[in-house]
């Protein structure tokens, strides 16, 4: 398979810079051709910007969305934008690896995302009326490609369950997992987490390098999280409820939009 990972850490000494050495080099004995995006290394722009629509007439009004699929659909985005979407094109999976900053991605990665999922590319693709609301959450652009994320986190991972003081890392990975990579038709595999980064010694660093390797020799095989697809009649169009009746009681949230327990591995 074809792998991008795409890499939001600003020193390579750090503990991500040695799980990402671990990852692609378990890749790489696989067989499997992988590309890095070093975001920080490749001094990535992470603002969208008059800059970002080389096209717009100056002194027009830049309003991103119409901006973005405009340049996209003429050919017209930065060559930065360009050769990410491509390597996004080649990649049979894509890995984002992140350490967890304020509970989400780092600037920069989020910045990656808004520039590189384009109008037309991520979003804004297929029919979109009162019959058809786009293709999106399972179809798309980058449907039949599959996704997942490789997260280092300071607190413990009980701080993390479903009763920890945190929230549930699924949830707060729901923005992510679901708005960003199911959205343009990913197949989103569970998160590879590593809680109690700050404090890893070598015994640790040796055993999530380990559960890290698991993950990588089985990304063609992991279930995805079978998160519900927008068109496939689980919800009301145009109101992009659930149908009634297709959850479980009680259940609210983020879960409604899960059909069944998402299997954690390893
Ligand atoms: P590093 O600092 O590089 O290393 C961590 C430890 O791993 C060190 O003790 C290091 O010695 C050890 N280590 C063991 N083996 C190796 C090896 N082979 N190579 C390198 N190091 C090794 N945490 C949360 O849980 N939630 C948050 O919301 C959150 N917000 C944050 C916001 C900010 C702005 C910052 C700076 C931190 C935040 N944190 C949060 C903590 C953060 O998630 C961790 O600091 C981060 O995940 C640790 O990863 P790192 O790569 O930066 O680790």
């Amino acid at each position: 398979m074809n792998i991008l990972l795409v890499f939001a850490h600003p020193e390579p000494r750090s503990l991500n810079g040695a799980l990402r050495d671990v990852a692609v080099a378990e890749l790489a004995g696989q067989g499997h051709a992988v590309r890095v995006s070093d975001l920080y290394a490749q001094g990535w722009k992470s603002v969208v910007d008059r800059a970002d629509f080389p096209a717009l007439a100056p002194g027009a009004r830049l309003m991103p969305a119409p901006a973005s699929g405009q340049a996209f659909a003429g050919g017209g985005l930065t060559e930065d934008v360009k050769a990410e979407q491509a390597k996004l094109l080649w990649a049979d999976v894509l890995i984002l690896q992140f350490p967890l900053w304020w509970y989400t991605m780092p600037a920069i990665l989020k910045g990656w995302v808004d520039r590189v999922f384009a109008y037309g590319f991520a979003y804004g693709v297929g029919e979109h009326s009162e019959r058809h609301w786009g293709d999106r959450f399972g179809e798309g652009t980058l449907a039949g490609k599959r996704a997942m994320l490789i997260v280092t986190a300071g607190g413990w991972g009980e701080h993390y369950a479903p009763r920890g003081v945190n929230g549930p890392i699924d949830d707060l990975l729901f923005p992510i997992n679901h708005g960003i990579l199911y959205y343009p038709g990913y197949e989103v595999l569970p998160a590879f987490v590593a809680y109690r980064a700050d404090r890893l010694d070598d015994g640790g660093f040796a055993h999530v390098a380990e559960r890290l390797r698991a993950r990588m020799r089985t990304l063609a095989t992991t279930p995805p999280i079978p998160y519900r697809r927008q068109n496939g009649g689980d919800y009301l169009i145009p109101s992009l409820h659930l149908r009634p009746g297709l959850d479980a009681p009680g259940t609210t949230g983020f879960a409604l939009h899960v059909n069944g327990t998402a299997h954690e591995p390893g």
